[in-house]
C-alpha cells in the first residue's frame, strides 16, 4: 500500500486563545473536502492542547505537542510528561526540534528517551534530525543525521517502526530557504535505509521534510519517493498557506 501523506504544523510559541481559534477555523473550512488519505496535525504549546483539542474535535486533525518530558513523573519543574499529554489528547509530540537542541541543550541521548516515554504511552513520536549549515558545507550531513537517528533505534528497540522521522535542514527553518528537492530526497532516502536495517515497517514509515516548506515549492518536496509530508513551522501559522500545502500533498 502507499505511504499516506502527513503534513503537521509546528505553532511553535505563537498561539492565542482567539487567534488559535480562527486559525482552525480557517484551515477546517478549507481542508473540509481534503482527500482522506492526508493526515493532518499541529503541534501545539501545552496551555493551550485543552483548547485545541475541542477545537478539533470532529475533524480529522491530530493534536500534537511539541516537546515531552524525559522523566515519568515528579520534581521536574516546568516539564509536560507524555502521560500528561495522552490525557489531555494528544496523538503525537515532536522530540528533538532543533530548537530544543540548539536553545535548550538537548542531546541525542536525551532525545531518545523522550521518544521512548512517548512511545510507552501511545505518543508516535516525530523525532526531528538535521545538520547545520556548517555541518553541510563540511561534507558532514550523511554522518550528522544518521548519528542523529542511531540514538533514538537503539533507545527505542523492536519500537522503530512506529516512530515519524522529521528530516529539518536547520539552515533551512524559519529562513525561507528550503532544501531542494534533491537535497531532501537523498537524505530521506538514507534515513529510509537505515531505518530498513532496523525495522521491518521502514518502508511504511512516514518521513517529513521541515524547513521553510511553503506552498511554492510544496508540489516539488512532496513528490519526491521517500518524502511523506511536512513539518511546517511558519506556514502553518497562515490558514490558507497551511490548507494549500496539505492539498498540495492530495
Ligand atoms: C520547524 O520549525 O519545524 C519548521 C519547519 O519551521 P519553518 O517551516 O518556519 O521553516
Amino acid at each position: 500500500a502507499p505511504r499516506r501523506k502527513c503534513l503537521l504544523g509546528n505553532w511553535k510559541m505563537n498561539a492565542s486563545l482567539d487567534g488559535n481559534a480562527a486559525l482552525l477555523a480557517a484551515v477546517g473550512q478549507s481542508l473540509a473536502g481534503l482527500d482522506q488519505r492526508v493526515q493532518w496535525g499541529v503541534a501545539v504549546p501545552a496551555p493551550y492542547l485543552a483548547q485545541v483539542r475541542g477545537l478539533l474535535d470532529g475533524t480529522p486533525g491530530w493534536l500534537g505537542a511539541q516537546d515531552c518530558s524525559a522523566h515519568e513523573a515528579g520534581a521536574y519543574t516546568g516539564e509536560t510528561s507524555a502521560a500528561m499529554l495522552r490525557e489531555f489528547g494528544c496523538r503525537f509530540t515532536l522530540v528533538g526540534h532543533s530548537e530544543r537542541r540548539s536553545l535548550h541543550g538537548e542531546t541525542s541521548a536525551t532525545v531518545a528517551i523522550k521518544a521512548r516515554q512517548a512511545l510507552a504511552l501511545g505518543l508516535t513520536p516525530v523525532v526531528c534530525v538535521g545538520e547545520t549549515l556548517a555541518e553541510r558545507e563540511a561534507g558532514q550531513t550523511f554522518d550528522v543525521v544518521k548519528k542523529q537517528l542511531s540514538v533514538v533505534i537503539h533507545e527505542v528497540g523492536h519500537c522503530v517502526g512506529e516512530l515519524i522521522v522529521a528530516y529539518e535542514p536547520v539552515w533551512a527553518i524559519g529562513t525561507g530557504l528550503a532544501a531542494t528537492a534533491q537535497q531532501a530526497q537523498e537524505v530521506h532516502a538514507a534515513l529510509r535505509a537505515q531505518l530498513a536495517v532496523a525495522t521491518p515497517r521502514a518502508a511504511q514509515m512516514l518521513l517529513l521534510y521541515g524547513g521553510s516548506m511553503k506552498p511554492s515549492n510544496a508540489a516539488e518536496l512532496l513528490s519526491q519517493p521517500d518524502i511523506d509530508g511536512g513539518l511546517i513551522g511558519g506556514a502553518s501559522l497562515v490558514a490558507p498557506d497551511f490548507a494549500a500545502l496539505c492539498q498540495a500533498a492530495a
